[in-house]
């Protein structure tokens, strides 16, 4: 098999446990454990990913090999991999919630590649770690399947996103307690490989910081710019406050990107936001079907609904707020760090306006134009109007005779489609005026709402039925379900079903509608 070259900085450059083995502790004055991954019953590939297969140098050969299996579950590593575990903090649902740690993610090296790019390969579900705190450190194949897929779908999305490698079932059993209501039950573990630069988090600065640990943040801070951020310059006090300005800027970014596409994340806790402003840690995310500020997937938060739909962008600035509060002790005043956290406001605005001129296939965003999506936002949100269909059927409406006609099967519901259709007439009145005001071509704005309004993205209910696919040994769901998802702009003729809105059966089902934590 094709030999991996691999640069262990992280593990080489950073204090480790000095303890070994994998019971459960508190780990101080260290950034990592060494940790090996518990072998498998039965390693099998069901899914790789070709795009990431190929940047790592793997054959088909190498795919299909004994060796590659071996390698992806953990059973037996490859020379040059040094696995560990990153011990890690963070604010869990507004709550500092002390060391976490990667409790079943296993970190195997640092490769890099024949093009000199480097990628961290990390194993989620590989068996426990000192962070396991009493789990189990295994994944179960319908949330490892949800992460292969989704990771790879924001990918060629154009979502900064970590990726997969791989998906491979284990042939061990893993008991969940799905809903949490004392029914547990066997299911199918499985294993990502999961691909990075880096898989740092807010939260590995924000451990050593609660524990007044500055020496160990301040090295970690420094490592991090070194391998990580290499393209900025400077040093000292103006080089850590540049850094923290990227990392919000990257952030905004990132947060553009899912609410331009719909996606929401559902547990965006300060552990699972990546230090390079990468979607990180799909657990109970979801996509938006009919357009819902306040929708999210994740049942351990339908009350208080802290990770919805319309908050995340105000949820990734208080996150930004907790990584700055870690960071302080390595700057003599705030004011740096308040000027990160306003280079995010500034910079998700300017974002979001591009966001607008860009879905509604506009050359520029003026400031009624936020106004008349802001309208079309309460009137999608309370006729019930599917998002994805919506924005890319308003592509093909005829700005001379706008008519809602080739919009109607966006909507879930005919009755509140009546309603609200004088509405949305008037709607769509004021935006053919908009865009005859407009200095984009018909063309220009059709290719422009195009290249911004997916046609396929990774619905709820087709990753669920996916799932219960290659539960019942039908893999092949997978492969299809990928090939759609990698021309997520494109018009694929013949493959029209994945485009359409949620059915009915799955509007209330577990894993269409409401995804739990366990996983
Ligand atoms: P998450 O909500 O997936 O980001 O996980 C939060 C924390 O719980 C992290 O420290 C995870 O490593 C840990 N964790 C989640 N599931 C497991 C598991 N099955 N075994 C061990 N640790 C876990
Ligand atoms: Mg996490």
């Amino acid at each position: 098999m094709y030999e991996l070259h691999f640069d262990n900085t992280f593990v080489r450059e950073l204090p480790g446990d000095t303890a070994e083995g994998s019971q459960p502790r508190q780990v101080e004055g260290a950034l990592y454990s060494l940790v090996q991954p518990t072998p498998v019953m039965a390693p099998r590939v069901l899914a790789y990913s070709a795009e990431m297969a190929q940047t790592l140098g793997f054959s088909d050969a190498d795919l299909a090999s004994p060796e590659f299996a071996l390698a992806f579950s953990g059973n037996r590593l490859l020379k040059g991999m040094q696995p560990y575990a990153a011990n890690y903090g963070g604010h869990q649902f507004g709550v500092w919630a002390g060391q976490l740690g990667d409790g079943r993610a296993i970190s195997l090296g640092e490769t890099i590649t024949a093009a000199g790019q480097r990628w961290e390969l990390q194993l989620k579900g590989a068996g426990p770690t000192p962070y396991s705190r009493g789990a189990d450190g295994r994944a179960v194949l319908r949330s490892s399947l949800r992460e292969f897929l989704c990771s790879e779908a924001m990918h060629h999305l154009g979502v900064p996103t970590t990726r997969a490698l791989s998906l491979l079932s284990t042939g061990d059993k893993v008991v969940r307690d799905m809903f949490y209501d004392g029914h547990p039950g066997d299911e199918p573990g499985a294993i990502v490989c999961r691909v990075a630069p880096s898989f740092i988090r807010f939260g590995n600065f924000e451990l050593p910081a609660s524990r007044g640990d500055v020496g160990l943040l301040r090295q970690l801070v420094d490592f991090t710019i070194r391998r990580d951020f290499a393209e900025l310059s400077g040093e000292g006090e103006a080089l850590y406050a540049e850094w923290f300005g990227q990392i919000c800027e990257r952030t905004a970014v990132m947060v553009a990107h899912w609410m331009r596409v719909g996606f929401v994340h559902g547990v965006m806790n300060t552990d699972n936001m990546s230090i390079l402003g990468l979607t990180i840690d799909y657990g109970p995310y979801g996509w938006i079907d009919n357009f819902d500020q306040d929708w999210t997937p994740n049942t351990t938060d339908a009350n208080r609904r802290r990770y919805r739909f319309g908050q995340q962008p105000n949820v990734a600035w208080w996150n930004l707020s907790r990584l700055a509060a870690a960071l302080a002790p390595l700057f003599t005043g705030i004011e740096a760090l308040q000027a990160g956290l306003d280079r995010y406001v500034a910079v998700y605005a300017a974002l979001d306006r591009s966001t607008i001129a860009a879905k509604l296939g506009l050359a520029e965003c003026r400031d009624d134009d936020v106004t008349l999506m802001d309208a079309l936002h309460d009137l999608l949100q309370q006729a019930e109007v599917d998002m994805t269909l919506f924005f890319r059927g308003l592509s093909t409406v005829d700005m001379l005779a706008p008519s809602l006609l080739p919009l109607h099967e966006a909507f879930y519901d005919d009755s509140k489609r009546r309603d609200a259709e004088p509405a949305f007439q008037a709607w769509l009145q004021t935006y053919a005026a908009r865009v005859a005001d407009d200095s984009l071509s018909a063309e220009q704005r059709h290719a422009r709402m195009q290249a911004a309004n997916p046609r396929y993205v990774l619905r709820n209910y087709l990753a669920q039925q996916a799932i219960d696919r290659a539960e019942q040994g039908d893999v092949e769901a997978i492969d299809e379900l990928l090939e759609v998802l990698r021309h997520p702009y494109d018009d694929q003729p013949g493959r029209e079903h994945y485009a359409q809105k949620r059915p009915d059966w799955a509007r209330h089902k577990a894993g269409c509608s409401m995804l739990s934590c366990s996983s």
